[in-house]
């Protein structure tokens, strides 16, 4: 039976979900069906947070949140690294902690560079951090949830991108978004007051949420009728 502990690293769920989903995923789903997916439950999710159905929005959002490492693990993208080399402890726009780049009105991108005595070790401690960057009294869930939908077009935008000329500054960009993304579904999280390190131990507690088998043994039907 393979778990996740709840002080576990976002490099440790990365590597769960690609043992888990990993086969299944390659087999089954090419790079525009896992941003689809990734996608579905993303909108579920607000659609539970329009109804102010707390439940739905978090199952959704974990199950989002999980099908977004899957994709990064078809792409090849160290989440944890590139989450730590856009947000040093610092907002990626402003530089900052707290952020503020509302209140100075800023246009401009600053370069931030990190201080690696900062950088948090597990999962739980990048959801503290990215409260601390982006304090969720400062935001409403609605608008939490808005940043996460815009986060998505933008990885999208830069997936197409990417996939008609293939550069390293395309990919690059793609890490980026990938990062952007990952501080948005833990602002949602937060602004939920919802503990991911302990939803996704929960959710992984026995091998697959919904087979429990390690890998994943669910029929393709299965997932693509999934219901939640
Ligand atoms: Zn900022
Ligand atoms: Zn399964």
């Amino acid at each position: 039976m393979a778990s996740l502990a709840e002080n576990a690293t976002i490099a440790e769920y990365q590597k769960f979900v690609k043992d888990l989903y990993g086969i299944s995923n390659d087999r089954h789903f090419t790079t525009s069906d896992m941003l689809a997916n990734v996608e579905r439950f993303l909108m579920r999710g607000l659609k539970g947070i329009r109804k102010g159905d707390r439940e739905k929005t978090k199952f959704n959002i974990m199950i989002s949140l999980s099908w977004s490492i899957s994709f990064m693990n078809q792409m090849h993208v160290d989440v944890e690294e590139e989450t730590w080399k856009r947000f040093p402890y610092l907002c990626s726009y402003c530089g900052s902690c707290p952020c503020v780049c509302k209140e100075n009105k800023i246009e401009k991108r600053r370069s931030v560079s990190a201080d690696e005595s900062r950088r948090p070790k597990t999962l739980a401690d990048f959801q503290k951090m990215f409260e601390e960057i982006y304090p969720s009294s400062k935001r409403t869930l609605e608008h939490a949830g808005i940043h996460l939908a815009e986060e998505m077009g933008e990885l999208s935008e830069t997936i197409l991108s990417y996939r008609s000329v293939r550069s390293n500054v395309d990919f690059d960009n793609v890490k980026a978004e990938a990062a952007d993304l990952m501080s948005c579904f833990f602002g949602v999280l937060n602004s939920m007051k919802l503990n991911a390190a302990k939803e996704i131990a929960f959710h992984f507690s026995n091998n697959c949420h919904e087979c429990h088998k390690m890998p994943c043994e669910c029929s393709f039907e299965k997932i693509l009728t999934y219901k939640s």
